[in-house]
């Protein structure tokens, strides 16, 4: 039998997320959102509550919930702000790298920090002049007797200015491409770390996404995450993982950008009746709820597939793709419903539709995730 039911320990904690949505995200958002303030208080309570690092097991301290369990969660907190779920969930990028290829000890010491006390993390992989080619990063670590000197500029790092660590992409070995790549775990407080200014976003500002430079930053040989060579695929296997949770957050912003047309078109009226009569308004309504249910289908299978240990790639990029173009639209549509109030910023949809931008942009392009699938139709052909 195949069922979309979740089961009632899932159901408990789609509850609980829906309601740290309404209580402690909903009210703050705009704000955030206008002052581009790190939500810290907010995520402190959800750390408390054990709605951030569930997918950390339970051996370091985590939950060791699944990927479903963690889309669900995401959805909900997404629905009160995108921006706000972002600063929460950017830990689940930073962590999966060490939960993929990470040792034992590093996993008590990076993992283990982020359970204790409500620390954050970052995942440091693109540069000033690399983000969709990967393999364009200059970003080195030379080996120095039993440490590495890592030197480079990374870009558009979410947490960068929280973080306690990073997880940081650089080359050992340039002239092996992407075989010459090596993930390394990088304490925020070493020497030679600047992290830059806080970029002033079209949306999502509540999340912190600034610049880091690294020089001469010196770390011992057993912060390095894997073999030497590892790399880009720890970093890729790590998108496994979170792309089915990034597009759980499309789903959430789709919903509550749905429910905000909904509610409107019922009580907004021209030539004397409400808008949602009009069939140009009720179809638009239509299709963002189709298109809501596929994306969370398909959000649902990519996580269900790699919590039952296979391969989830194909799937991920499916789900990343059409989730963050669905919310893009969805998020455009409702502020067509909204006619001239929808492009103010007195109402919430338009803050929907600058935050909806980022889904077809991070954790790879929409294009990108195009490109993943077609590269898996067609070599397992
Ligand atoms: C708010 C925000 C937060 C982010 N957080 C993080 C983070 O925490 N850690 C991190 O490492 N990175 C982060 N990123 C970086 C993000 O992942 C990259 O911006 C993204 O991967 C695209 O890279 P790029 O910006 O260099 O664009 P480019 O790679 O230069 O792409 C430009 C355009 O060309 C298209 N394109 C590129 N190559 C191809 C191709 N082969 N075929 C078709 N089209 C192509 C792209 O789809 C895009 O439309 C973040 C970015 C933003 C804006």
């Amino acid at each position: 039998m195949i069922d979309f039911t979740p089961s009632d320990d899932q159901k408990q904690l789609q509850e609980l997320a829906r309601k740290f949505a309404k209580d402690e995200i909903i009210p703050k958002a705009a704000a955030h959102d206008k002052e581009g303030k790190f939500p810290r208080e907010i995520a402190e309570k959800a750390w408390e509550l054990g709605l951030v690092n569930t997918h950390v097991p339970a051996e370091y301290g985590g939950l060791g919930l699944g990927t479903l369990d963690g889309c669900l969660i995401t959805e909900e907190l997404a629905y009160g702000c995108t921006g706000i779920c972002t600063a929460l969930e950017a830990n689940s990028l930073a962590s999966a790298p060490v939960i993929v290829a990470g040792n034992d000890e590093q996993k008590k010491e990076f993992l283990g920090q982020l359970t204790e006390a409500p620390k954050f993390a970052a995942y440091c992989v693109t540069e000033p002049g690399a983000g969709s080619d990967v393999s364009g990063i200059r970003t080195m670590a030379k080996k120095d007797g039993s440490d590495y000197v890592i030197d480079g500029s990374k870009m558009w790092i979410t947490n960068a200015s929280v973080a306690s660590w990073y997880f940081v992409l650089a080359y050992t070995d340039p002239s092996a491409k992407h075989k010459g790549m090596s993930g390394f775990l990088v304490p925020a407080d070493t020497k030679g770390i600047t992290v830059g200014k806080k970029e002033w976003n079209m949306g999502q500002r509540a999340s912190d996404t600034r610049g880091i430079t690294f020089e001469g930053v010196r770390i011992p040989e057993r912060y390095r995450v894997g073999k030497e060579g590892e790399g880009f695929r720890t970093a890729m296997a790590a998108f496994d993982h979170t792309r089915p949770t990034v597009a759980a957050g499309a789903v959430g912003l789709a919903r509550r950008a749905m429910d905000e047309a909904v509610s409107y078109s019922t009580t907004r009226k021209t030539f004397g009746q409400p808008i949602a009569t009009y069939q140009a308004i009720s179809f638009m309504i239509g299709e963002m709820a189709m298109n809501i249910e596929a994306a969370r289908a398909l959000v649902w299978k990519a996580a269900t597939e790699i919590d039952a240990g296979r391969r989830n790639t194909k799937y991920a990029a499916m789900a990343k793709a059409f989730a963050a173009d669905m919310a893009m639209k969805v998020a455009t549509d409702a502020v067509q419903v909204f006619g001239g109030y929808g492009y103010s910023e007195e109402y919430p949809v338009e803050k929907l539709m600058r935050d909806a931008k980022i889904y077809q942009i991070y954790e790879g392009t929409s294009q990108i995730q195009r490109l993943i699938l077609a590269k898996e139709i067609f070599d397992r052909a």
